[in-house]
């Protein structure tokens, strides 16, 4: 079995997110870029991990992300992107692959995410989301963004309240009516839930998944990611305690389990 975590809500996240609002230049702010992802979405993928999350999950391995503004942020303008994005499309055509906004959070910034996806599609090319839901604003903008998203990845990352909090940080109140209005719109989405020994590993929780994506007929496969401690490192480069230390990533008994409470609900799950 795996070690169980206390779970106590009087340990506040050390830094408070900064929830201000970049306003839109036609820059987007970028933490890195991958060529040749092939984990975030179909194919091979041109990612683009934006800068900031508001989130603070005690597993994140981009620690280094969240931060609205960092003195080794990219900038990009739409053009300047498509520039590169262009030299790869022969890989997508022969992969099925294509570009996906990653973070950090990309609705962050979704007029630069929503800029980028109407020119990728201009070009035929495959763009997908890949969110952790925590949705400010919707407008006409997120309404375009979405319109020229094929695929939307979506972390779930807790549906009980309190659970959510004392992993994340933050309510998963917003989280969950994001994924409504997927469901709403008809949006093409996959669920993606990490498997976090202590926090997200019980009968339970698997259960409230299930539930909650019964009622999403946009949403036909969960991926499940084991928990892993790759980027505990970057904590420390920043300054912070890795809370998760010596938490080992869940057995394959226990994802298979989660696989099999999951699929009862009528989702193909991948693991
Ligand atoms: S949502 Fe992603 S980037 Fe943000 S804290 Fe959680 S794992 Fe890290």
């Amino acid at each position: 079995m795996p070690e169980t975590i206390p779970i106590s809500s009087d340990t506040p996240p050390k830094k408070q997110p900064d929830t201000r609002a970049r306003p839109y230049e036609g820059i987007g702010y970028v933490h890195s870029v991958e060529t040749g992802g092939a984990v975030d979405g179909p194919g091979l993928r041109f990612v683009l991990f934006m800068q900031g999350c508001l989130m603070r999950c005690l597993y994140c391995h981009n620690r280094d992300t969240w931060d609205r503004h960092s003195e080794k942020e990219l900038h990009f303008t739409v053009p300047q992107l498509m520039q590169q994005v262009l030299s790869y499309k022969h890989y997508f055509r022969a992969t099925g692959g294509g570009v996906t906004a990653t973070g950090g959070e990309p609705l962050l910034q979704y007029q630069f995410i929503r800029d980028w996806f109407v020119a990728c599609r201009e070009h035929d090319i495959h763009t997908c989301l890949d969110t952790n839901g925590y949705a400010l604003h919707y407008d006409s903008a997120m309404e375009e963004l979405l319109d020229n998203t094929n695929l939307v990845m979506l972390d779930l990352k807790q549906i009980d309240p309190e659970i959510h909090k004392v992993l994340v940080g933050i309510p998963n109140t917003k989280v969950l009516h994001f994924a409504r209005y997927l469901a709403e719109r008809g949006q093409p989405t996959r669920i993606r839930y990490v498997v976090v020994p202590g926090y997200t590993d019980d009968d339970r929780s698997a259960h409230l998944l299930g539930e909650f994506i019964a009622d999403m007929p946009n949403a036909d496969t969960v991926e499940l990611l084991p928990y892993h401690e790759l980027g505990a490192h970057k904590w420390e480069l920043c300054g912070d305690e890795y809370k998760l230390k010596g938490v080992s990533p869940p057995p394959k008994e226990t994802m298979l389990r989660i696989k099999e409470i999951i699929e009862s609900y009528g989702k193909q799950t991948i693991v």
